[in-house]
């Protein structure tokens, strides 16, 4: 530093000054203390300086700028420039009584060495090592030097340097309050208005207390300041900070030198009492503990003095003023110890009233144990938090299983009784991995079915743990079976009854249907009878007739039995094809060369046209046979006299079709479906002129189905209906015998036709 130009007037100070340096700006305080020096040199004083933060040599080489003989005040014993550590902060820690010996034995020597004075400046940033206790011991240094140095000699002058970025306000405050001379910034404050006497001080800072009173004054706003130290000793740092923020709880402070407790306010308070925060004797809170808890509170005292543990943790019963008891959360941490034998020397903590959370707790533990299901409570790293009895029962757990805590042998056994033992771990880790509530079911080897619910508990949004729930609900499933089966009973009862009432309907038709021929039957065997006995020649015309009569009826009725037959034979599965190789389209070419005769008499053109010549496939030529004999049978049935009855053969290759087309009555819409279904009919009036039991559709369709065909309608009312038949074309091997068969079908055609065609009067 080349020339002083800072204008401090350091004039004002003299003798007597215990100055309070505030400095953030380094160069300032460089400056200052330059000034400072010099006009102590050159004043015949001995100048100290206890630095380390302005470097040695610096100071040397800013002094020697200054045109002063360093090396030569040095040799004199007039300049004594050292650090920290050989003034305050000795190896064994800050001591005040040991820094004050220090100062003594220096203002004695003063006198033997003839200076006119003694000036010092000294760097406080050694009391920022992270502890209280340090902190504490500053502020109890500084009231000792207003008392017991500066009135031993008054010819001296001290000067207190504070980084004023580094130290916490509340320290800051008690220096402002502890030095008659403050300066701030480079500006002199003298005489400093917030300095309180010596006198006055002792009053108030006793000095035991000091660092305790403190802790409830100033310490929640230091403590955004504390964050910015740049302190070498982290575990301390942190410390302070935890105590520091936990003060609103409340503090305590365990001394081995006091043998007791210091308690501030709040934990007075706690209990009911008035008092301000004291000293209480290690046996007199004893007293208060509860003696369920008592076992376990000196254990941990026990083995936290011992150095077995540095954390000091656990819940106990107080006993109030008016004989209450008050759960009460006890931590703390061991700040000294002794170097050599690890003795804990200080121990500084916390409490917390935990009264109302214990009391929730017991509020829920009953809970838990009241609920009729199984509860298992796990948290984040899968650990048993807890579990209630139910769950024990349930699952029948082994004892040392409930010993450890861990989850994971819990669920290798519970695995063990399920019958898909992987499906249950997997879904446990799925449960807590996908943090949400989901519902299962187990089955266990036993036969039981359990339901588990797993529902996460969120703290802060985050999966803390889950409470999973298990349910037995065997019976329920039970239940629930048995009410399945009723239904389905039920349902078939329904059936069968529907089937019942079907069955009695056809019945009633039936009989109707039979009555009708016989009755024609008997009434013209009693007009052949009459005839018979007057016979007469010219008669035997209408002889014939009846007898046609007759015969037309025997046949309705064979019509009918024929169909009841397959009806029951088809329900009770025994209609059965038997399948040969034809040429499909001979087979119903013969067909309708047959009953071109009968549809001439009734006035109904037929026609017939193929797309094919021949089609070999396999097929029940009987059965074919009645299915075209009843279509032809009904469209001459509803078609009119000039009407026309046109039969098709389209060959599709895999399929072949079979189409019969007439232009009569047709079939309204709203039946094309039901004409199908057993004894449906469209209309008794329309089907007038002709008979039928409903039956024949009905049948049809369950030939064309066992060929594996398929049958549809279409019908435009009034105007004609179509009859479409698919059949797949199918072979059977080594069958090639249709020929004969065709010729031995056409043999029985006119029988056939006879029967089909009965229910159309001639
Ligand atoms: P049915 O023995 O009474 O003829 P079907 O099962 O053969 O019984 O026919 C059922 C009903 O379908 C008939 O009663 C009639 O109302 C109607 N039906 C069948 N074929 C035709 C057709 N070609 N034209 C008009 N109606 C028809």
């Amino acid at each position: 530093m080349d020339s002083i130009k800072e204008s401090n007037d350091i004039k004002e100070l003299g003798f007597g000054d215990h100055i309070c340096y505030l400095y953030d700006d380094f160069d300032r305080y460089r400056k200052f203390s330059i000034n400072y020096i010099i006009k102590g040199l050159l004043n015949n004083e001995k100048v100290l300086c206890v630095i380390d933060k302005y470097p040695k040599d610096i100071l040397i080489e800013d002094l020697s700028n200054n045109n002063i003989d360093v090396e030569c005040f040095i040799e004199l014993g007039q300049l004594v420039i050292v650090s920290n550590r050989n003034v305050y902060s000795r190896n064994s820690g800050f001591e005040p009584a040991e820094t004050m010996d220090y100062w003594k034995r220096e203002l004695k020597n003063i006198e033997k060495e003839s200076f006119s004075g003694l000036r010092t400046i000294g760097e406080m940033d050694f009391a920022l090592d992270g502890t209280l206790d340090t902190i504490g011991k500053l502020m109890e240094y500084e009231l000792r030097s207003n008392t017991e140095l500066l009135p031993l000699y008054d010819k001296a002058l001290y000067s207190c340097v504070f980084n004023k970025s580094k130290f916490p306000d509340f320290v800051l405050a008690d220096m402002v309050k502890k030095h008659n001379v403050v300066i701030n910034d480079g500006k002199i404050i003298k005489p400093n208005p917030y300095f309180i006497a010596p006198k006055r001080q002792l009053q108030i800072f006793d000095e035991k207390k000091c660092m305790k009173k403190q802790f409830s004054f100033d310490i929640n706003k230091s403590y955004n300041q504390l964050n910015s130290y740049n302190n070498k000793n982290n575990i301390d740092i942190n410390i302070l900070k935890y105590v520091l923020k936990t003060t609103g709880d409340g503090v305590w402070e365990w001394s081995n030198s006091e043998n007791g407790i210091y308690l501030n306010y709040s934990f007075y308070k706690m209990l009911g009492y008035r008092k301000k925060d004291n000293l209480m004797k290690y046996e007199d809170f004893l007293r208060l503990v509860h003696s369920e808890d008592s076992r376990k509170f000196i254990d941990i005292v026990n083995r936290c003095y011992m150095n077995q543990t540095d954390s000091f943790n656990c819940e106990v019963r107080l006993k109030k003023k008016n004989g209450e008891w008050v759960w009460v959360y006890i931590k703390g941490v061991p700040i000294r110890r002794d170097p050599g034998t690890g003795k804990m020397i200080k121990m500084v903590g916390i409490f917390d009233n935990i009264t109302e959370y214990k009391n929730t707790k017991m509020e829920l533990l009953t809970i838990l144990e009241t609920t009729a299901d199984a509860i298992l409570v796990v948290n984040n790293n899968r650990k048993v938090i807890h579990f209630n009895q139910k769950l024990v029962d349930m699952w029948k757990l082994p004892e040392d299983l409930l010993e450890e805590k861990s989850d994971k042998k819990l669920v290798e056994y519970v695995k063990s009784l399920t019958n898909s033992p992987d499906d249950f771990s997997l879904s446990i880790q799925e449960a807590i991995d996908n943090n949400i509530d989901r519902v299962d079911i187990l089955k266990l080897i036993d036969g039981r079915v359990i339901e588990r619910s797993y529902k996460p508990f969120l703290v802060n949004g985050k999966n803390k743990c889950g409470v999973f729930s298990f349910r037995d609900i065997t019976d329920q499933k039970k239940s629930k079976k048995l009410e399945q089966k009723v239904l389905i009973k039920q349902k078939e009862l329904e059936k069968v009854k529907k089937y019942e009432k079907l069955k009695t309907e056809f019945f009633s038709t039936i009989s109707h249907e039979l009555k009708t021929p016989l009755n024609v039957i008997l009434g013209t065997t009693q007009l052949l009878d009459s005839i018979q006995k007057e016979a007469q020649r010219n008669e035997v015309e209408k002889i014939d007739k009846y007898i046609k009569i007759m015969k037309q009826n025997c046949y309705r009725l064979l019509r009918l039995i024929n169909n009841l037959i397959d009806i029951n034979k088809l329900d009770s599965g025994f209609l059965k094809l038997d399948l040969k190789n034809y040429n499909i389209v001979e087979v119903i070419e013969n067909i309708c060369l047959s009953v071109v005769e009968y549809v001439k008499s009734k006035k109904i053109n037929i026609v017939f046209d193929t797309e094919v010549e021949e089609k070999i496939m396999a097929l029940d030529a009987d059965k074919i046979e009645r299915v075209i004999l009843n279509l032809l049978s009904n469209a001459v049935k509803f078609t009119g006299e000039n009407g026309e009855i046109t039969i098709n053969i389209y060959d599709k290759g895999e399929n072949i079709i079979i189409s019969v087309k007439d232009t009569g009555i047709g079939i309204p819409q709203d039946m094309l479906e039901k004409i199908f279904t057993r004894f449906k009919q469209v209309n008794s009036s329309l089907s007038k002129k002709s008979e039928g039991s409903g039956i024949g559709l009905s049948l049809v369709k369950s030939i064309v189905k066992l060929h594996g065909g398929e049958i549809e309608v279409r019908s435009e009312f009034e105007k004609g209906s179509e009859f479409i038949i698919k059949l797949p074309v199918t072979k059977i091997e080594n069958k090639l015998t249709h020929q004969d068969e065709i010729a031995i079908a056409s043999e029985t055609n006119v029988e056939r036709i006879h029967i089909e065609f009965s229910d159309i009067y001639s």
